[in-house]
């Protein structure tokens, strides 16, 4: 299973293809992406990175230069279309990818179907995703809030990327058990996420790894603040150089 994304100044869709299946490595089911431009794009399959190539090649539109793909091992739900992910909250506001396991999805998924929350897959990633929006909407906050306040009531391991279709200039990351490498590009104009550095090698040699408990907003033209999901704190890494 694997994550890989962009945001900057590129088409995010041959970077994140390419970086997906650069991570095939390390096992899939079934595989999706997200691109944005004008409007949320998403598809998804049961199947390889290459079966999502081709459906991309029919058709979807491939414009846009903020995205994110995912391939799925699943554990919550069996490897269908429906199941793969990215997943999409109630509102149609929030994408989101997710690697890993939300344990204590049932009880959460209860909680939000008894304020008219609705589900189409059988997966834990479409519970988070709707807990955030939910805690987004409860607290009137920013993306970056809300995802620190959700992650703060989930049992699980996790690495995850979100977007929120009002602000399309921002991604959010957070890792727990997963891994998330993030790329720098020059001045900030770009940035790239992954689950190893294998997808932006090539684009960029500086890279922060996330630890364990942290997030991450990131914004073009700004530097990324990192912070400790439970206390808030913001920490700072050491940009890694990568060699080849
Ligand atoms: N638990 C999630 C699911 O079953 C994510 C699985 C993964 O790590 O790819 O959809």
């Amino acid at each position: 299973c694997g994550i890989a994304g962009y945001i900057g100044y590129r088409d995010a869709y041959p970077i994140v293809i390419k970086g997906l299946q650069r991570l095939e490595y390390r096992g899939y089911d079934s595989a999706g992406i997200l691109l944005y431009h004008n409007d949320v794009l998403i598809t998804k399959t049961k199947g390889k990175v290459s079966d999502l190539e081709e459906l991309m090649k029919s058709g979807a539109s491939q414009k846009g230069g903020i995205g994110f793909g995912h391939t799925r091992w699943a554990t919550h739900g069996v490897p269908n279309n429906v199941n793969s992910h990215p997943h999409v909250s109630n509102s149609g506001n929030l994408v989101i990818i997710h690697n890993g396991i939300i344990e204590n999805y049932d009880a959460i998924k209860k909680e939000l179907k008894s304020r008219g929350y609705t589900f189409q897959s059988d997966t834990d990633t479409e519970v988070l995703v709707n807990l955030i929006e939910e805690v987004k909407k409860k607290n009137d906050c920013k993306l970056g809030k809300a995802v620190q306040i959700a992650l703060n009531q989930v049992i699980g391991a996790y690495a995850i990327a979100v977007f929120d279709k009002e602000k399309p200039d921002e991604l959010v990351v957070a890792r727990l058990g997963s891994p998330i490498a993030i790329g720098i590009g020059k001045e900030n104009k770009e940035f790239f996420i992954a689950s190893d550095a294998s997808p932006f090698i090539e684009y960029t040699k500086n890279a922060i790894y996330l630890e364990d408990e942290e997030m991450a907003v990131i914004r073009v033209d700004k530097p990324i603040k990192i912070r400790k999901i439970k206390d808030d704190s913001v920490i700072n890494h050491d940009i890694q150089e990568l060699k080849l």
